[in-house]
């Protein structure tokens, strides 16, 4: 097996495409617009850095931020340093700069539409830009809007989110989210080099565009970001389903899915592209090692059973209640009022703290994390907690 055709350019399949060349595969990489301006918050939590230092060290600007700020939908805030910072790049310049190391280690980029893909035969057969290609595997990594499904399913309407944004031209230093009430997804607003990616996220279906709409353009008021020359987008993000992460079926004999194409995204904060490039990364290790079929397995070893499980709490981070509040709000207070909790949330930031031991921290340390929440509560009248928990209580 050494002829590999990608469909898709972005992170899985540029990631995929570099790695497959650098051992000595033919690889060919097909993708409708090469390296373009896709809507995404273009955040990279601690751990893609980790697994791909050059994503930090090299010299295409970036934004790395080290403030968050949390809102919630009652208008709580609370600001905190990240333990680790958070890299956020303009998809374009992300794109480019995985596609240039492809090309560097051997891959040809070819800019055509893969309109497809017949895996039926010895040789698997795609179409692109009305020619024919032949390749002994195909890697699909198409992202959330593929239509070449060889032998699986496509993703349905409650494993997709629907997206909306704006680029805006202007600078800002501090990562923002904010949550609103019974509502499963969250506003954002993330500082790249020279502009802002400013968006809401939904569950497709739950809520119509035009109210998604409004509590953007509310969202932007609230912030006071400065409107003048933004460009709207919108786009569709995986958010996958337990079962669906469980059951799809995202390999064969010669094909395989990466990135968002095998909805390799975090059901809670919507990440993927630290997926994506994983996930990537994996299929090409098991191309080389010559065990193919072994890619499921190493998905779910790296990360698979951890989205489950995130898929599986989701809603009820969303919408469940903790203490007569909602577990959105109260995690804004605690926030501000538990060092403890606030050690935690960077930790999930930053990407270091899985959900699966996440449970289990929240429970170690939901005593300490209380009596700091009482005793800021109960602190001499004039400091500003006792006045802002008094308030949120
Ligand atoms: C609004 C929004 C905000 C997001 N913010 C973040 C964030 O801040 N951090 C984060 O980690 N993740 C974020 N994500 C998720 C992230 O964008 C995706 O998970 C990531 O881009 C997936 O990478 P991919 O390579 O699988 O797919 P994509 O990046 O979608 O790349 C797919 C490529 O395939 C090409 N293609 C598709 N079909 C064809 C075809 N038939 N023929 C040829 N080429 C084709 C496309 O042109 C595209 O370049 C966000 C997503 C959205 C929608």
């Amino acid at each position: 097996m050494r002829d590999i055709a990608i469909v898709g350019g972005g992170p899985a399949g540029a990631l995929c495409g570099e790695r497959l060349a650098t051992h000595g595969f033919r690889v060919t990489i097909f993708d409708e617009r090469l390296a373009w301006e896709k809507p995404c918050g273009g955040g990279l939590t601690h751990k893609a850095i980790e697994a791909y230092p050059f994503l930090l060290e090299g010299s295409q600007p970036k934004k790395i931020v080290h403030t968050a700020e949390l809102i919630s939908g009652g208008g709580h805030r609370a600001r905190f340093e990240m333990s680790r910072p958070i890299v956020i790049y303009a998809r374009k310049v992300l794109n480019g700069l995985l596609l240039d190391r492809a090309v560097n280690a051997g891959c040809a980029a070819v800019r055509s539409r893969v309109t497809t893909v017949d895996t039926n035969g010895d040789k698997v057969r795609l179409t692109a830009g009305g020619e024919d290609h032949r390749s002994d595997f195909v890697v699909l990594a198409g992202g959330a809007r593929n239509q070449l499904l060889p032998g699986t399913t496509a993703l349905g309407t409650k494993d997709l989110e629907v997206t909306l944004g704006y680029f805006v031209p202007t600078e800002e230093d501090i990562l923002k989210v904010k949550f609103l009430k019974q509502f499963e997804g969250y506003l954002w607003s993330f500082p790249r080099a020279d502009h802002l990616s400013v968006g809401i996220c939904a569950k497709l279906g739950q809520s119509p565009t035009q109210a998604l709409r409004r509590h953007l353009d509310d969202f932007v008021d609230e912030e006071k970001i400065p409107m003048a020359g933004a460009k709207f987008y919108s786009h569709m993000l995986p958010s996958p389903q337990a079962a669906t992460i469980r059951g799809r079926k995202i390999a064969g004999r010669n094909w395989a899915m990466a990135g968002d194409a095998a909805a390799c995204v975090d059901p809670i904060t919507g990440e993927g592209l630290y997926y994506a490039l994983r996930s990537g990364d994996l299929l090409a290790q098991a191309l080389i090692e010559g065990h193919a079929h072994s890619y499921p397995e190493r998905l779910q070893a790296a990360f698979s059973a951890d989205l489950e499980f995130a898929a599986m709490i989701a809603r009820k981070i969303f919408r469940g209640t903790f203490l007569g509040g909602a577990i959105t709000t109260r995690m804004v207070q605690l926030l501000n009022y538990s060092p403890t909790f606030r050690d935690l949330i960077r930790d999930v930031f930053s990407g270091s703290q899985d959900y699966r031991s996440l449970k289990r921290r929240l429970w170690d340390q939901v005593g300490v994390t209380m009596l700091e929440f009482v005793r800021s509560v109960f602190r001499p009248r004039g400091s500003s907690a006792y006045v802002d928990s008094r308030e949120s209580l």
